[in-house]
């Protein structure tokens, strides 16, 4: 058992070394983190320049919350929502159909 957690000791801080000058020799800086651990990068300040004299439109870096739940992989709602116009029950359905409510003998209405 001890020699096991060792191993994994070692083979750990041996990433860690590798990782950690692979990093720094491609223009990164790595810091540690309580909860992360050794995982937090950033440019150096050599790397930085190179990156500012590019005139990069730093705007095109934001990001942008959008909600995709009702789109399908082709981009369309994957769902339809039928409302009865008597007695309000809804239902859904994965494509166009017309449906009586059983209850009011009426068409349900694309909602
Ligand atoms: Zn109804």
């Amino acid at each position: 058992m001890g020699v096991l957690f060792w191993i994994h000791w070692k083979n750990a801080v041996l990433n860690y070394i590798i990782l950690k000058e692979v990093a720094e020799s491609h223009g990164l800086i790595i810091e540690y983190n309580e909860k992360l651990g050794w995982s937090l990068s950033r440019l150096n300040d050599n790397t930085k320049s190179i990156v500012d004299s590019m005139g990069l439109n730093k705007e095109a870096f934001s990001l942008a919350r959008m909600d995709f739940s009702n789109l399908s992989a082709g981009g369309k709602s994957s769902t339809r929502k039928y409302v009865c116009p008597q007695c309000g029950a809804i239902i859904r359905t994965s494509k166009e159909l017309k449906v009586i409510c059983g209850e009011c003998l009426v068409p349900f209405e694309l909602s």
